[in-house]
């Protein structure tokens, strides 16, 4: 089985597990093959439902928990989406996918080698709304805020201050935020600028925000 039909069948689990509903994120997803963003070393396992490393110690999510998150933001056409840790680039590629050219992806890197390999990466899908800053996600990114979205793919203690600023009103943050049993998946949605709703999505495991 070539790389292409091994990506249809993890979405095709994806959505048998029910972590993909949205057509629109299924077709991001069959038009994001996983490979593409994924070390030489490991592209054997390139489409097992598992985290794999990057560099220095850092990691592509796993494809269900990718899934999960993607749906929880629920990236529309036209919007404007905050990401921090680009890692590999291959959540940012999935909404660039979703918010298509009149939307726009920031996503934010600290370690210099992996902004250099996420930008890489996003060439090789051809996305050109996907921007990837070498910066410290704890002070979001004011240059191109406000933001309908926002989605921090590593661990974080509290969502930083920040970045609640930098999501309108009516916006939404999906973010693990960290607990007794490692990191509870919270969807939060900015009702004004001190009323939020927030969503337990459960238990996730991620590398710590620094
Ligand atoms: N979204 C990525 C996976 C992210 S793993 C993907 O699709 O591949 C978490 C990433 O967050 C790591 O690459 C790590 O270097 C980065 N990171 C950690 N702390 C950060 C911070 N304060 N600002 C920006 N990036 C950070």
């Amino acid at each position: 089985m070539n790389l292409l039909e091994q990506n249809e069948l993890l979405v095709k689990h994806l959505i048998s597990v029910g972590a993909l509903k949205t057509p629109r994120i299924i077709e991001a997803f069959k038009k994001t093959p996983r490979h593409l963003f994924i070390r030489k070393d490991y592209l054997n396992h390139a489409y097992d439902d598992i985290p794999l490393p990057t560099y220095n110690g850092q990691t592509i999510s796993q494809p269900y928990t990718v899934a999960i998150m993607t749906e929880a933001l629920n990236p529309k056409p036209g919007e404007k989406v905050l990401e921090i840790g680009a890692g590999s680039g291959y959540q940012a590629a999935l909404i660039g996918k979703c918010v298509g050219v009149k939307g726009k992806v920031i996503t934010i890197e600290l370690e210099s080698d992996l902004v250099e390999i996420s930008r890489k990466n996003i060439k090789k899908v051809k996305l050109k709304n996907v921007i990837v800053i070498c910066s410290d996600g704890k002070l979001g990114y004011l240059k191109e805020a406000p933001y309908d979205k926002c989605i921090i793919t590593a661990a974080c203690d509290e969502i930083p201050k920040k970045v609640i600023e930098q999501v309108k009103i009516g916006g939404r943050i999906v973010a693990p935020v960290n607990d007794f049993l490692g990191q509870k998946m919270l969807v939060i949605d900015k009702i004004s600028d001190n009323e939020f709703k927030k969503q337990d999505l459960g238990s996730f495991v991620f590398v710590p925000l620094r």
